[in-house]
C-alpha cells in the first residue's frame, strides 16, 4: 500500500501536466476545426453570387442581350448579387478588424450622440417600409473606447430591427442607466426568433431562415460582429424573444471602476 500511495504521490504532477497538455491540444484542434469551417462557409457565400454573376453574363453574350426586357431584368439580378458580395467582403474586413484588434481611437464618448447619428443614417430604410424609429435617451451617459466600433454595433442592431420588422411596425432604441450600468436596447415588433435558436445567433453565418436573410441583403455576420464589439467593451450580450412577437437585443455596459 505504501508503494502505491508513492507512486501516486511521485507521478501526480505528471499526471496534472499531461492533462493540461490534453487540454491544450484539444482546444486547438477546436479552433483549429472552427477556422476551417469559417474557411468553407466564406468560400461557400462567395461562390454563390459569383456562380450566378457569370451565369447571366454567359446566358447575355449567348444572346439574351438582343432582348431589352431580359437584358434589364438580368443586369439587375448581376447588380443585385454584386451589392451582396460587396457587403459580405466589408463584413469580412470589419470582422477581421476586430479579431486582429486592429482597434480605432479609444476615448470616451457621449452614448447619445453616437446613437443619433446612426439612427440618423438609418432612418431613409427605415421609411422605405413605413418604420418609424423611436428613442428613449437618458441623459449624460458616457462609455470609453473606440465610438466607431460602438455606432457599428448599433448599426447593426437597428438594421437587424429594420430587416425583420413588416411594414409600418415600430422600432424602440433605449440607452438606459441601471444600477451605475448603462443598458442599450434595441426592440422590434417583427417576425421573432424561437427560442431554440437564441444561442447559436451570434455565430458566423448562422440564420434562422438562409432565404429570407438573403433576401432582405443579409450576410450572417452582422450579429457575431456585434457580438466581437460587446466583448471589446467588456459588455454582455442577451436576446428576448418569440416567434411572431419580436425581439429585443440587449446590450449592458459595465461600469469598469
Ligand atoms: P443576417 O445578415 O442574416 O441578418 P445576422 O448575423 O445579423 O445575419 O443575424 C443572424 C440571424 O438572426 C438572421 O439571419 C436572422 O435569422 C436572425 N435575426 C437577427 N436579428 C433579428 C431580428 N431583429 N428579428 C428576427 N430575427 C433576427
Amino acid at each position: 500500500l505504501i508503494g502505491l500511495q508513492a507512486y501516486f504521490y511521485l507521478f501526480r504532477p505528471y499526471r496534472n501536466r499531461i492533462e493540461t497538455l490534453e487540454k491544450a491540444a484539444e482546444e486547438s484542434e477546436q479552433a483549429e476545426h472552427i477556422r476551417r469551417e469559417f474557411v468553407a462557409n466564406v468560400s461557400h457565400e462567395l461562390k454563390t453570387p459569383l456562380t450566378s454573376i457569370s451565369g447571366f453574363i454567359e446566358t447575355l453574350q449567348a444572346g439574351a442581350a438582343e432582348d431589352p426586357e431580359i437584358r434589364s431584368r438580368f443586369i439587375d439580378i448581376i447588380a443585385i448579387e454584386t451589392s451582396r458580395l460587396k457587403r459580405l467582403i466589408e463584413d469580412l474586413l470589419v470582422l477581421s478588424d476586430i479579431e486582429n484588434k486592429r482597434e480605432s481611437e479609444d476615448r470616451e464618448f457621449n452614448v447619445n450622440e453616437a446613437i443619433e447619428r446612426t439612427v440618423e443614417i438609418l432612418k431613409p430604410i427605415a421609411e422605405e417600409k413605413e418604420i418609424c424609429i423611436l428613442q428613449e435617451l437618458d441623459k449624460d451617459m458616457h462609455l470609453s473606447g473606440s465610438v466607431d466600433r460602438f455606432r457599428q454595433m448599433m448599426l447593426n442592431l437597428i438594421e437587424n430591427a429594420i430587416k425583420y420588422s413588416y411594414k409600418g411596425q415600430k422600432i424602440w432604441v433605449r440607452a438606459l442607466k441601471k444600477d451605475g450600468e448603462i443598458e442599450v436596447s434595441v426592440r422590434d415588433e417583427g417576425i421573432g426568433i424561437a427560442p431554440e435558436h437564441h444561442q447559436r445567433l451570434f455565430e458566423r453565418f448562422y440564420r434562422v431562415d438562409k432565404s429570407r436573410s438573403k433576401k432582405v441583403g443579409g450576410t450572417g455576420l452582422g450579429l457575431s460582429i456585434v457580438k466581437h464589439i460587446a466583448v471589446l467593451f467588456g459588455a454582455s450580450l442577451r436576446v428576448e424573444s418569440q416567434v411572431g412577437q419580436g425581439a429585443t437585443f440587449y446590450v449592458t455596459f459595465h461600469s469598469r471602476k
